[in-house]
């Protein structure tokens, strides 16, 4: 949902401290606070193909390595491919073609290829036979390195096995020390390797000799020599594939065109995503592949009130400009506003509508969870929040109490608008309002002009049994006033 008209030319400041325009931005209902992309879980909902939308749980995703079983993509030019058909006529035996009518009775039979409709390549450039059957049938590839990626894999399993048996052991011994611990061999007459056994884990024995019998790679200092023909054939570019063509195909990186083979086409997922501090879902996306509509979509765009620039005038180093700004309510109930100084909004922590102690205590929970938001982290995100506010121009913030209607969407066709007398308020409509404001540009200011504002609206929270229901809310923007004239 991005503007075409109006890039990144308003910015919001998130809870975390990162700058992103209102559309990246999401909005926890039971925290009151901006999310971004970067302070909220992103789960994995389910796996689906977005050419065929065919879904599929995570572990079969796996098992097919994340690729769709039935639709390809042009190794050429990485468009998906198409299954054409045509008619195959039989082949005709040399007793047939002596010049009977039994050839009449076969039937010319469909037969199916694939087929760019983009570049025009086709299966049978590659020489891969048409097939019978419209979908699948396609012959796999065995990858060339199966049998030592499995090596591999077997030996790195064996020794996370192992690294786990010694942490184990070695928390068993501090147990024991301690004379607190009771093993399960005292209690069951139980052996560590018969609970493996029964758990089905590896046992010991076997990881040891997996480790044991692994052949590591050896570096060798001979390489050996380019055969002739790659100095002296002459080169021919059309023959030869680009880096992206190779690297669509990791297992086999063809060389020559002659080589590429459709491209197994790879899954797509629908994710929702969590708040951090109090685990509630900001988006969850219907299950079903083909719906582009959300269960829940908590996005910012729908519960803070937007700031667009209508025009600016250049910006002066030392002088003062007009600003036009449009204000807008998302929200379907009637919203108060002030426009405030970033400096004089109340410290994180201090707002007595936010700093309720089990949002803080579960924030603290939460914050250990998550991956590495640890204090440093928070210490440089306040750092960086501080840094973001410093604009180079100051907006004038005329002390105003407005109030913006809830949305309407049959108003968007309206065309009236009502213009009042007023100096600041150039005019209103339903949910809109647009506002003259002044911006102010220091002397022997120079680079980009910014300008930073802060906004106390009162929301109403629709989460039923939220109480109380009305908060003051606050949000930092940071405006693009373009560059500042000498
Ligand atoms: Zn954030
Ligand atoms: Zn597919
Ligand atoms: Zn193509
Ligand atoms: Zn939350």
């Amino acid at each position: 949902m991005a503007y075409m008209t109006q890039p990144d030319y308003v910015k919001y400041v998130c809870s975390c401290g990162q700058i992103k325009p209102i559309t990246s931005l999401y909005f926890c209902r039971h925290c009151l606070q901006i999310r971004c992309g970067f302070c909220i879980c992103h789960e994995v909902d389910s796996h689906y193909c977005a050419n065929c939308l065919e879904n599929m749980p995570s572990s079969e995703a796996r098992l097919k390595k994340n690729r769709c079983s039935s639709c390809f993509e042009c190794p050429s030019c990485f468009h998906t491919l198409s299954t054409r058909a045509t008619l195959a006529q039989p082949r005709q035996t040399p007793e047939q073609g002596s010049g009977d009518s039994k050839v009449e009775n076969k039937q010319a039979k469909k037969m199916y290829y694939l087929s760019c409709f983009n570049c025009r390549w086709t299966s049978r450039d590659v020489g891969i036979p048409d097939q019978p059957v419209a979908s699948g049938g396609w012959p796999e590839r065995v990858n060339p390195n199966a049998t030592r990626v499995n090596q591999l894999l077997d030996y790195y399993k064996a020794i996370a096995q192992q690294e786990k048996q010694e942490k184990l052991d070695r928390e068993r011994k501090k147990f024991a020390i301690r004379g607190k611990y009771i093993t399960l061999t005292d209690k069951t007459g139980l052996t560590g390797a018969m609970a493996r056994n029964i758990a089905g884990l590896p046992s010991s024995e076997s990881t040891m000799s997996a480790i044991a019998n692994f052949v590591p790679s050896v570096a060798s200092a001979e390489v050996e020599e380019l055969s002739e023909e790659f100095y002296t054939k002459e080169l021919n570019l059309n023959q030869i594939t680009s880096m992206a063509q190779r690297l669509a195909a990791p297992e086999w990186q063809p060389s020559s065109v002659a080589r590429l083979y459709p491209v197994a086409k790879l899954l797509s997922v629908k994710r929702s995503q969590r708040c951090r501090a109090c685990d509630h879902n900001l988006t969850k996306p219907e299950y079903n592949p083909g719906s582009i509509k959300f269960k829940i979509e908590l996005l910012a765009f729908y519960h803070v009130p937007e700031v667009k620039i209508i025009s600016c005038e250049p910006v002066r180093a030392g002088g003062v400009c007009q600003l036009l700004l449009k204000l807008s309510n998302p929200t379907a109930h009637e919203m108060q506003l002030r426009l405030l100084q970033p400096a004089d909004l109340p410290q994180p922590g201090a707002e007595p509508d936010k700093a309720q102690p089990d949002t803080l205590h579960s924030l603290d929970t939460s914050l250990e969870k998550s991956l590495n938001l640890d204090k440093e982290e928070v210490w440089r995100e306040t750092v960086q929040r501080e840094a973001c506010v410093a604009a180079t121009c100051r907006m004038l913030t005329p002390d105003l109490a407005l109030t913006l209607a809830q949305r309407d969407d049959a108003a968007e066709y309206d065309d009236d608008a009502t213009h009042d007398a007023n100096d600041i308020i150039m005019w209103r409509k339903s949910n809109k309002v647009a506002l003259r404001l002044q911006v102010e540009c220091a002397a022997g200011a120079a680079g980009a002009a910014t300008a930073a504002l802060a906004l106390q609206y009162r929301y109403r929270n629709a989460v039923p049994a939220h109480e109380p229901r009305d908060h003051t809310l606050h949000a930092t923007l940071l405006l693009h006033l373009g560059d500042i004239c000498g």
